[in-house]
């Protein structure tokens, strides 16, 4: 039988009916044996994250502060889903773990991974799967890098021995200590995803609390359609101009197996949101598949007569930049002159140094420094096979009245990137968007 992965979000498991819902969507298919949890979310704008608040216990802790006034209102927390679900999930024996590992003087990482672990026991015991604790299971350098193929290994032998499991997700361990280590926030889509890969699964279902990804950021575009089909590498360079729907590292695993990722909603199932995969199916859609942007880049700009003469220009311009710890996003040039484009939030205050090397190692001729530049990812996979797309961006931001102040688009015709002013930030988007999605009635 094929094995399906899922992954439920924070607000997937917030509190009891959230959890009957997930139970309904697991029993749906005999297929989906793997659930990996997060700790529960907000339940209502306002409310805390469980996750938020044992950082707020480690502060606590840290701070020499009394800290069983924040215990109870976790314990309650979680004793409340454990009531209204009808389980014993022997909540009392867990907190009494808990309060003596604390007075022990546990490690923050371990009171902050108590959110995910709680909340595995609940969910096992509610749906009558095994518990699966991925503490000695996702396994992690001393300097807190995943350890990939030792994790594929463990995973995979644990997996092989239980039919159908709950894995909390979020955390494992140092392989050297045994200690706790954290994923960054959001990481238990990281942990589903090596749990795919390691279970073999025919799909990584990550369940939230929106139906897949849309076209362009609903903030900006009324209503954008939601983007039924797209690639991993489509994904990331979405992703990376802004359009988050799940961790960043969660790719990579599914990816390497060849394991499509469909994002659902929780509330909606019948929904069938996003997939990512590999495929290339184009049957339908737009030649673009989504528009992402960020607003706030600066451009230096070098000039320096018969630059193109010089050999090792680029190189040692780089070197400034890298030896300032600074990454660039792209670097337009002409015959004459260079261009770096980098988030200013990069530059910060780094930028006067960096003038200065510039001016002293390259001798230019001149340097400009441009704030406020905004930068719009057309991203499709489509492209590639299609005469046009680039002059249609461009017809359609000139018929609005903006100046194209960037266009770059790379050999691999994934993407085109246009950088225009920031205040015509959102009117690029809206316009571009416009162009290439035919208008609902
Ligand atoms: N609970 C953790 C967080 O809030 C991890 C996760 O939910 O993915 O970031």
């Amino acid at each position: 039988m094929s094995v399906k992965v899922l992954k439920f979000g924070g607000s997937s498991v917030a509190d009891a009916s959230q959890i009957r819902k997930i139970r309904e969507i697991i029993e749906a298919d005999a297929e989906r044996r793997y659930v990996v949890v997060s700790a529960p979310g907000k339940r209502y704008s306002g409310d805390s994250k469980i996750t938020d608040l044992l950082i707020m216990l480690k502060a606590v802790i840290d701070n020499n502060i009394p800290y069983e006034p924040l215990l109870a209102p976790l314990k309650e927390r979680y004793t409340s889903i454990a009531d209204e679900l009808g389980i014993d999930a022997n909540l009392d024996e867990e907190f009494d773990v808990l309060r003596k590992n604390l007075k022990a003087g546990c490690s923050g990482n371990y009171i902050v991974s108590r959110g995910e672990y709680l909340s595995a026991r609940l969910i096992a015991a509610y749906l009558g799967y095994d518990f699966l604790d991925t503490k000695d299971l996702i396994l992690f350098d001393n300097k807190g890098r995943l350890l990939a193929d030792e994790t594929n290994a463990a995973l995979s032998a644990a997996l092989s021995e239980h039919e159908r499991a709950v894995l909390p997700g979020f955390y494992g361990s140092y392989a050297s200590s045994g200690d706790i280590c954290l994923f960054s926030r959001g990481g238990s889509d990281v942990t589903g995803s090596l749990v795919a890969r390691a279970a073999g699964a025919s799909v990584y279902e990550n369940w939230t609390d929106v139906s897949g990804m849309l076209m362009a950021d609903p903030r900006i575009v009324d209503n954008p359609l939601p983007i039924k089909n797209i690639s991993y590498i489509e994904l990331r360079e979405l992703s990376y101009m802004g359009a988050s729907v799940m961790h960043e590292d969660a790719v990579f695993p599914a990816r390497l197996s060849d394991i499509p990722i469909n994002i659902r909603n929780t509330n909606q199932p019948e929904d069938p949101g996003t997939v990512i995969s590999n495929s290339d199916d184009c049957e339908d859609g737009s030649v673009i598949s989504g528009i992402a942007g960020k607003p706030d880049f600066t451009v230096i700009s070098i000039y320096k007569n018969m630059m193109n003469n010089e050999v090792g220009f680029v190189r040692r311009a780089l070197a400034i930049v890298e030896d300032a710890g600074i990454s660039f996003d792209h670097i337009p040039t002409g015959i004459d002159s260079l261009s770096m484009v980098i988030a200013s939030s990069e530059l910060e205050d780094k930028l006067d140094d960096i003038l200065e090397a510039f001016r002293v190692q390259l001798k230019p001729d001149d340097i400009s420094v441009e704030n406020g530049i905004a930068l719009i990812a057309v991203v499709g996979r489509r492209m590639n096979r299609t005469v046009g797309v680039s002059a249609r961006i461009c017809a359609a931001l000139a018929a609005e009245g903006i100046n194209i102040r960037m266009l770059n688009q790379g050999t691999g015709e994934i993407n085109v990137i246009v950088g225009v002013e920031a205040p015509d930030f959102e009117k690029a988007v809206r316009a571009i968007y416009n162009e290439f999605v035919p208008a609902r009635s």
